[in-house]
């Protein structure tokens, strides 16, 4: 199958674009590498080493014989997007080419307008691209479990059943994001099943939970395929930032209870879970909705995990609870349907103590790329303007000590410690 794959140079793309054409796929990427700008403009590095994207590729070729097609640019300039569609004619578009942190995305006005101008922009793109000269692509949009909110009933995929007034009818799951960004997904969401519904696309909305790990098959032939892990405060993801806190000794910072629960899943599991939705596509007109988890944790049952883990590969691992920086529900109801990939043939890969054993290695071979003052929270959602400070840690392996001295940067709701 032609598979073109925007957003192919970022976590979940990377892993994605080897993955698809691993399996003899034919795959482009399709991206303006503002992730890696973002890195700069925030003052972080991914933990792993990542080569530029060319070097990346030259490399995929050099081992495998396969050629993966690049363009650079960016989706929401639609006549480069109308181009390389155009050029390269795919039968699916896997659109992963967003801003996908819900911090930067609260950071100031700045932040939140760009996040929503470039999601719903860029989808908005797509939807028009694949009308106008693919009609029958087949559109793999991720989306987030963040839309659903954490509401006090189980949670659908996409669409639920109601009842009211002595009528039924289907409809669209109802939304409560928590951030400007986890809002641009909703927009993407509303955005999608209009335009099935008017032009006939086929479309599936993969509503992913957190994703964690960096290794994958393809990734492992090669130190120069590897893939990004972040772990900052901004951009890495919570389990990902207890496994790098462990890693250098410093405490794993969980955010107020600890009670969040969301749904989680192994990079491995994104990779399939994309390749299923690609080879059983959705019906002209429909825009199915998938949640792409496989396990539900709270942020503090993942402390212990990561504590337990680190026991036993001898580190003394600490959890220290932080005042929570996000408007949310510290403890809650949290039940989320995800059986329709698992009915397509998805095996997940359940978290376990040896894929946190095999993350902790990664986290302890890069530990002295860490930058131990990035870890705690400055991104205030009670705040319309966050300003962020640089403190950059000239010592490698800081301690964690004077890795806390950081946290006069921690703003909570009640006090603000600047
Ligand atoms: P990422 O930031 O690592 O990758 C996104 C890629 O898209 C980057 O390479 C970036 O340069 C590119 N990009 C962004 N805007 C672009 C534009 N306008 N034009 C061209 N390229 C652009 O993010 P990720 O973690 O790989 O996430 C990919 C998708 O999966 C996102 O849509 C995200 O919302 C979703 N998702 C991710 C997670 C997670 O845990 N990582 C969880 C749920 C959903």
């Amino acid at each position: 199958m032609k598979i073109m794959v925007l957003g192919g140079d970022g976590y979940c793309g990377w892993a994605t674009a080897l993955y698809l054409s691993a399996k003899g796929h034919s795959v482009s990427i399709v991206d303006n590498y503002v992730r890696r700008q973002w890195d700069h403009e925030l003052g972080a590095q991914t933990l792993t080493p990542i080569l530029p994207l060319s070097d990346r590729l030259r490399t995929w070729t050099r081992l495998t014989g396969k050629v993966m097609d690049l363009f650079v640019g960016d989706v929401t300039d639609y006549d480069f997007l109308f181009n390389v569609v155009k050029q390269y004619e795919p039968e699916a578009i896997v659109h992963f080419a967003e801003q996908r942190s819900a911090p930067y995305s609260m950071i100031d006005r700045k932040h939140a307008t760009f996040t929503q101008v470039n999601n719903v922009v860029g989808t908005l793109n797509v939807l028009f691209a694949t009308r106008e000269l693919v009609p029958d692509c087949h559109l793999i949009k991720l989306g987030t479990m963040g839309e659903y909110g954490t509401p006090n009933i189980d949670i659908e995929e996409g669409y639920i059943n109601i009842e009211h007034n002595g009528r039924r009818d289907l409809l669209p799951y109802p939304k409560q994001p928590g951030s400007f960004y986890h809002l641009s997904k909703v927009h993407d969401s509303h955005n999608m099943i209009f335009a099935c519904k008017i032009w006939g696309i086929r479309a599936t909305d993969l509503n992913q939970g957190v994703v964690y790990g960096t290794m994958t098959d393809e990734i492992g032939l090669d130190e120069a395929l590897i893939n990004r892990l972040d772990y900052d405060e901004v951009f890495g993801t919570v389990l990902n930032r207890f496994c790098v806190q462990a890693a250098i000794g410093q405490p794993l910072t969980v955010y107020g209870k600890g009670g969040q629960t969301r749904g989680f899943l192994d990079i491995r599991d994104t990779v399939r879970c994309v390749e299923l939705a690609c080879l059983n596509p959705a019906a002209k007109g429909e825009c199915r909705i998938y949640n792409q988890f496989t396990e539900q944790f709270s942020v503090l049952d993942l402390a212990k995990k990561v504590q337990e883990a680190g026991k036993d590969l001898g580190m003394k691992v600490e959890i220290d609870h932080i005042p929570d920086p996000r408007v949310e529900a510290e403890q809650h109801y949290y039940n989320a349907k995800h059986s329709k990939l698992l009915d397509l043939g998805l095996q997940p890969h359940l978290l376990s103590e040896s894929l946190l054993d095999s993350l902790m290695n990664i986290a302890v071979k890069y530990r002295d790329r860490v930058d131990t003052t990035m870890m705690l929270p400055q991104v205030n959602w009670r705040e319309p303007r966050n300003e962020r400070r640089l403190h950059t840690s000239l010592a490698a392996g800081m301690s964690a000590g004077a890795a806390q001295a950081g946290e006069t940067r921690v703003a909570s709701g009640k006090e603000k410690k600047h």
